[in-house]
């Protein structure tokens, strides 16, 4: 059964109000799994059966049945509240699962630099059902496909694994959206985590392109509405980035697109990303 966590004795009101927030999500993503679950493949399921998911965080067994954690564990991981307005960058809604924080923040750079598949695997599930959460504000907003950032050739041949795309399998599997890849790095860039605010925009502006496969299917116009799909969102730079390739494919056919981001987790910036950003100078 679901528990709350109990470290609660010493903390101010906005630190308890954080902690009830994201017991109210753990409660919720407990209730709507088992229907959830119902619509998974039945190769899937029966994966489940033979091998019983194990709790990525303490090790016990995954008492949900359906994903890496147990019930305690997932109480305590840092959900984010649902808010009525979801912050936005040039247009593009922000949605995620997590604040940046221990545990989720471990596990992440377990994804990213080990290729952890486990923690793929738990962390796009939970995305994902908090995307398909029906009592979230804005549930019926989902998009008719994902596109996850990809890496620039270059790294992905050092690293041997596109962690955005591991995340995609499994939100995919959950919500059966479509994954498109459809965008392409024109150039190397550095990573986002050396550079500050403004050097960041700077890095990936222009950094990305449209594939000939979503200026094909923009073109057509029957795609209006999308989410690109990244691991973690700080200034939404690389976001923006993304967006304004694919609006500009379906500018082209005088097309409008409806640009969300989904990510796994936000830093504690993200939730004052500002509505319009400046042209680098
Ligand atoms: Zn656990």
């Amino acid at each position: 059964m679901f528990r709350r966590p109990r470290e609660t004795v010493n903390l101010n009101p906005a630190e308890k109000s954080t902690i009830a927030g994201a017991a109210s999500v753990a409660e919720r993503v407990m209730c709507q799994l088992p229907a959830f679950r119902a619509r998974l493949p039945w190769r899937t399921r029966l994966g489940f059966w033979f091998a019983p998911p194990r709790c990525y965080a303490c090790g016990g067994a995954g008492d949900l049945g359906a994903i890496d954690l147990c019930a305690a564990c997932l109480g305590r991981w840092p959900h984010r509240a649902d808010a009525a307005a979801p912050p936005s960058l040039q247009g593009v809604v922000l949605h995620a699962a997590f604040d940046y924080r221990e545990p989720v923040s471990t596990a992440l750079r377990a994804l990213k630099f080990q290729g952890d598949w486990r923690a793929a695997r738990v962390l796009g599930t939970l995305l994902a059902l908090r995307r398909l959460d029906r009592a979230a504000p804005h549930a019926a907003e989902l998009p008719q496909c994902l596109v996850p950032i990809p890496l620039h050739p270059a790294r992905l041949r050092e690293r041997g694994f596109d962690q955005a795309a591991l995340l995609a399998r499994h939100i995919a599997l959950w919500s059966a959206i479509p994954v498109r890849r459809w965008l392409r790095r024109t150039r190397s860039t550095t990573p986002q985590t050396e550079l500050d605010g403004a050097a960041r925009r700077l890095n990936v502006a222009g950094a990305f392109a449209a594939t000939d496969a979503a200026r094909s299917a923009l073109a057509r116009g029957d795609i209006r509405r999308i989410a690109i799909l990244d691991d973690v969102v700080t200034t939404g730079s690389t976001a923006a980035a993304a967006s304004a390739a694919l609006r500009a494919a379906a500018g082209a056919h005088g097309r409008s697109l409806d640009v969300q981001c989904w990510a796994v987790a936000a830093t504690a910036k993200s939730t004052t990303i500002p509505t319009k950003i400046t042209s680098p100078t």
